[in-house]
């Protein structure tokens, strides 16, 4: 009996310590990604201002394809960093929503035609179909919302090489509060077999496909959205036929605006261009893009390098 208690005790020490060794290890990791991560937003961000700033300035004709291709590369470069360090945030409970009223119909118009583009090049009709009957405003996290919509939409568009896709907005419930509305991605692209399904929302997971490889990228997009969705208190769901095309969808729980509020809302565009700036930042590179950003439409910008100095 003696010699079972001393090994038990002996091994629940050995498993404390392994499971001290392991939390300290992740934060380790945790802290290494973010920090890693935000010191290449730093320059990355330098050089995509500089690539939109020399493509506004006049550049030769045989320099615009190469300035294309920098911006593009360097946009997707922030993209993958931006995921990693969001996949880190979510893993670690350190995002929160930031909720706010939008223009519904707007907001989901500007979403697609961001990526329009895309479409256009690979010849296939995206399209926005929204219920007739949703409220103008609805409160949402207009950041994490574009992001899943963006991922979305981009793999639909990224796995179908004819047909179309189209995000859908419908009304499910209404009240005089709040509705309840399901955002849906359908496309006519590859599908995703069935074994693959659960796999996919895994992070730096993909299905094994050809075209997969083809269009590269980490396996990050679906496992963020799928969190992300998760904290807006959803899931995500997925309905997909290889060969045919897949349709992912979640419905959302918004708050509306009241009619109180809608009617003294400002329709007007506001000028900018008399205000006085005040840009607080350190880093000499980014005062140098957000200066040009700001001045060019028309801000009078006055810059301060710390917050004390910003302060005095
Ligand atoms: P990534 O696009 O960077 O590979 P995601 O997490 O966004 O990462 O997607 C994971 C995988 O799920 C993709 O590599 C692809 O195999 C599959 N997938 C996602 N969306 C679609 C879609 N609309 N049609 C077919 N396959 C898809």
């Amino acid at each position: 009996i003696f010699q079972a208690l001393i090994l038990s005790r002996i091994f629940t020490e050995n498993w404390r310590q392994a499971k001290l060794e392991a939390e300290q290890l992740a934060v380790a990791k945790s802290d290494f990604l973010s920090v890693m991560s935000h010191e290449i937003r730093t320059p990355l961000n330098a050089v995509i201002g500089t690539a939109y700033h020399l493509m506004e300035s006049d550049p030769k004709p045989d320099q615009v394809d190469d300035l294309k291709r920098l911006r593009n590369s360097s946009e997707n470069l922030l993209s993958l960093i931006n995921n990693v360090l969001d996949y880190n945030k979510i893993e670690s409970g350190k995002i929160e929503l930031d909720q706010s009223f939008v223009s519904l119909k707007s907001y989901c118009e500007t979403q697609v035609s961001l990526l329009q583009p895309l479409a256009d090049q690979k010849g296939i009709v995206l399209k926005l179909m929204c219920d007739q009957d949703l409220p103008e405003q609805v409160c949402i996290d207009r950041t994490r919302v574009g992001q899943v919509l963006t991922n979305l939409i981009g793999n639909a568009i990224k796995f179908t090489s004819e047909g179309h896709v189209i995000l859908r907005v419908a009304l499910l419930r209404e009240s005089d509060v709040d509705i309840d509305m399901r955002l849906e991605v359908e496309d006519t692209g590859s599908g995703i077999a069935a074994k693959d399904i659960q796999k996919i929302f895994g992070a730096f997971e993909q299905s094994n496909n050809s075209l997969t490889r083809e269009y590269g990228g980490v396996g990050l997009g679906l496992a963020i959205s799928k969190k992300l969705i998760e904290l807006m208190g959803s899931t995500i769901e997925i309905k997909s036929e290889p060969g045919i095309g897949s349709k992912f969808s979640f419905v959302l729980t918004c708050q509306k605006m009241d009619e109180v509020k809608l009617q003294v809302q400002s329709k007007e565009p506001v000028d900018l261009s008399s205000l006085k700036v005040l840009l607080v930042e350190d880093n000499e590179m980014n005062v140098l893009i957000a200066k040009r950003q700001l001045e060019k439409r028309g801000m009078q910008v006055v810059v301060a390098s710390s917050g004390a100095e910003a302060l005095a």
